[in-house]
């Protein structure tokens, strides 16, 4: 089966030496925030989720989560008291503002416990993924009073959340909603109407569930013009934060699904359930968009999560499989030893690195977006999380799918068989490309809005971020230099499909639309090789520096150059190979017959 183990020197490479968690402790609020601290803390985390979430990971996808005839909904056998035991050790509140209970971390630091606990077990991690997102509102739209009696129960884990957006006609589309609300005698809400695939809709793990509910009022416009957004909570709350009755809201059945079995996916039924309103009514969509890039992040970060499990487990089954006799061997070999073996891992490792780097550099620029001390700084780092947002959720889930696809792969016939639990990995990850904006609409939302950022200015920034890398590796000469060599080049026809899809964008929208996903991908890989190139960079910093090296082995380091290196040969190339589809517009597209 493979233990799982935090990759706690990678994280740490990246916190420290690709982005900057020493900076962040700078800034106001983060003083407790400093790297020792950090690294402390996700040591726990990593030790914490490794030792009582990886070992269900297998349990819940055997038994799933079962819904009882009174509609009550039992988690897999150790949920519950694992779910405690992160309760109590404080582990849900670790980024969220101390005024509610939070430690008051970096939303970077939040990012990487993530990382952990979803890689240890991806059907429990979207509990607190839903959770989180539901808080995210809260904090930003709720009134003093919602707040207080939400977000603090929410912040310690003693009540869950979620999020109801989709309905059986109303899926990317959200404006099709139509579940109604309407107003009470009291000021309160009657939400009537059904909302299908709701993550941990019901479940045994907290005391309560605080559903966030997208519904209409009456007269409300059509379409996402029109949608508010209710707090209906499972039990009702007095004033004095007691529960009370059950809402009228129920759990009518679980999906049986391909993966992440362990997660009760509910379709909810509200009956006139009291709901109460956030902020504005008609204002649901635009309070939806603030909560969106954290949210997307955190999917994005269940591709780099798996990828990582998947890759633990297959470089522990190709060190023990024997087969055939590597050139040069007197004895039957373990498979490790085989080229192919090792490209595919190193496909792995590489890429990994790069989406790791990816996503950090994401969390942390949502930090300074909202931190820094200076304004120009906060609106570059807010269109940096902008931009890069749908590349972690786009290219990062993709990825992770890809990278499951090959620990399976390196596992031959038994990677098909469930016993291995490779093949969970596969199964898992395979939602992340659809839940949270489909991969499709990621792309769309990339060349149709983050592409025209300042009439191309962001974008603009972004690419000329990448040609300082390069000119800095090329001028470091040797290895480095052929890595700045091989970004310049692939950065050249990334500027060149660009262009083109700017320009022709604004003639026929269909024309940026049809090559949005291999656009995507394109600018994912290019993303990847960047910050691949900077952490090379880091790497040979801190071995010219000598002395401890920042803690770091010589070995290590040296490893950062090699799969820089073999990601610069063996995968950048493959953005250039992607600017035909990304510049083809739709002709073809629409003259085919299906
Ligand atoms: C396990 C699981 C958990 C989930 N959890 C939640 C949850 O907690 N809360 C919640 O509200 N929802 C949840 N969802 C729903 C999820 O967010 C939706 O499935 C997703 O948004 C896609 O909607 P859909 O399934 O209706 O697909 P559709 O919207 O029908 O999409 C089908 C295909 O058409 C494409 N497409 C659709 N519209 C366009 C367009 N305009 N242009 C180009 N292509 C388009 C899509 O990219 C996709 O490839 C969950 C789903 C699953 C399976």
């Amino acid at each position: 089966m493979g233990d799982y183990r935090a990759p706690l020197t990678d994280m740490r490479f990246v916190l420290e030496h690709v982005v900057d968690t020493g900076a962040l402790a700078e800034l106001d609020g983060f003083e407790h925030a400093d790297p020792d601290t950090v690294h402390g803390l996700l040591e726990e985390s990593g030790r914490f989720f490794a030792e009582q979430f990886a070992p269900l990971n297998r349990v819940g996808d055997v038994q799933h989560s079962r819904r009882n005839d009174d509609g009550s909904v039992t988690t897999p056998e150790g949920f519950p008291k694992a779910y405690q035991r992160y309760v109590e050790a404080g582990w849900p509140a670790v980024p969220f503002p101390p005024e509610y209970g939070g430690g008051g971390f970096p939303w970077l630091v939040g990012v990487a416990m993530q990382e952990v606990m979803t890689a240890a077990n991806m059907g429990f991690s979207v509990c607190p993924l839903l959770t989180q997102g539901a808080i995210d509102m809260l904090l930003h739209h709720g009134s003093e009073e919602q707040r207080e009696t939400y977000v603090t129960k929410m912040v310690a884990g003693e009540w869950t959340g979620t999020m109801n957006l989709t309905e059986p006609q109303a899926g990317s589309d959200v404006g099709a909603l139509t579940t109604k609300a309407v107003p009470a005698d009291d000021g309160t809400w009657r939400i009537t109407g059904q909302k299908i695939f709701i993550t941990y809709g019901e479940h045994d793990l907290a005391d309560n569930i605080v559903h966030l509910v997208l519904a209409r009022v009456p007269d409300a416009p059509p379409g996402t013009k029109g949608i508010s957004c209710f707090i209906v909570p499972k039990f009702l709350v007095d004033d004095d934060g007691n529960l009370g009755a059950h809402n009228a809201l129920e759990c009518v059945s679980i999906e049986h699904k391909m993966g992440i079995n362990a997660s009760p996916t509910c379709v909810m039924a509200y009956d006139g359930a009291v709901g109460y309103l956030i902020g504005e009514a008609n204002q649901g969509m635009r309070y939806m968009f603030t909560m969106m890039n954290n949210a997307r992040l955190s999917v994005g970060l269940e591709g780099l999560a798996i990828g990582e499990r998947a890759y633990q487990q297959a470089v522990a089954y190709a060190s023990e499989r024997r087969q055939g006799r590597a050139p040069g061997a007197a004895a039957d070999s373990a498979i490790i030893d085989h080229a192919d073996v090792r490209r595919m891992l190193l496909t792995m490792k590489s890429q990994i690195e790069a989406l790791r780097c990816i996503t950090y550099l994401n969390a942390e620029s949502i930090d300074l977006a909202k931190r820094a001390p200076d304004e120009s700084l906060r609106q570059a780092r807010q269109e940096l999380a902008d931009l890069l947002t749908p590349i972690s959720k786009g290219w990062g889930t993709d990825l992770g799918v890809q990278l499951a696809s090959i620990a399976v792969q390196v596992h031959g016939g038994m990677g098909y068989i469930e016993e291995t639990g490779v093949a969970q990995h596969y199964r898992d990850i395979r939602i992340a490309p659809i839940y949270e904006g489909t991969n499709g609409i990621q792309a769309m939302d990339l060349v149709g809005r983050k592409l025209p950022m300042r009439t191309g200015g962001v974008i603009a920034d972004f690419l000329a971020a990448i040609d300082a890398t390069a000119s800095e590796a090329t001028a470091e000469g040797g290895d480095l230099a052929e890595l700045g060599g091989q970004l310049s080049d692939a950065l050249v026809t990334l500027r060149q499909t660009t262009e083109w899809l700017l320009a022709n964008g604004r003639t026929d929208p269909n024309n940026a639309l049809a090559g949005a996903s291999p656009y995507l991908e394109m600018l994912g890989i290019v993303t990847g090789g960047w910050l691949l190139t900077r952490s090379a960079l880091a790497a040979a910093s801190l071995r010219a520096g000598g002395g401890d090296r920042d803690g770091f082995s010589d070995d290590f380091l040296a490893q950062k150059l090699v799969t820089a290196r073999f990601y610069a040969t063996q995968l950048l190339p493959r953005a250039a190979g992607l600017a035909s589809a990304a510049t083809a517009g739709p002709t073809d597209l629409f003259a085919a017959t299906f």
